[in-house]
């Protein structure tokens, strides 16, 4: 599975945490990432993600169009409901295009788990399904 990860600066370290906590179940699949999120994730962990821009210089659109081309399985974005983006709209925008394409997403860490656990258990193997290509 390909799985797409992002964090806002005040939830960078959460998600630095949680990819620790599921290093063995990621190390599976193909990571993907805007920019300083994947350096610290990759730089905690040793996993190995595809580096986009920053999500400032639109590395949410770089996830959003391969989104868009069907070659996101899974987005784990933990987004700061609290403080106000100046990536607001790009990040609508990638949201609504997870919608379009039916893709599964954990905006907080909450619904992470229970996604991480689903794609262990293989139950988003229906992703394979839609997309064979895997
Ligand atoms: P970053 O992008 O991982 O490069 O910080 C995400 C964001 O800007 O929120």
């Amino acid at each position: 599975m390909n799985i797409a990860i992002t964090a806002h600066d005040s939830k960078k370290e959460l998600m630095v945490q949680f990819c620790i906590a599921y290093c063995g179940i990621l190390s599976h699949h193909n990571l993907c990432g805007t920019g300083t999120t994947s350096k610290l994730v990759a730089e905690a962990t040793g996993l190995e993600l595809t580096r986009f821009l920053s999500g400032s210089q639109g590395g949410d659109q770089q996830i959003a169009a391969r989104v868009a081309c069907n070659e996101v399985d899974l987005l784990l974005f933990f987004r700061d409901p609290l403080t106000m983006n100046p990536s607001e709209t790009d990040n609508a925008q990638l949201l609504r295009l997870c919608d379009v394409h039916n893709i599964p997403v954990a905006t907080n860490i909450a619904t992470a788990e229970a996604l991480i656990h689903a794609l262990e258990r293989g139950d988003l193997d229906w992703r394979n399904i839609v997309n064979p290509k895997r």
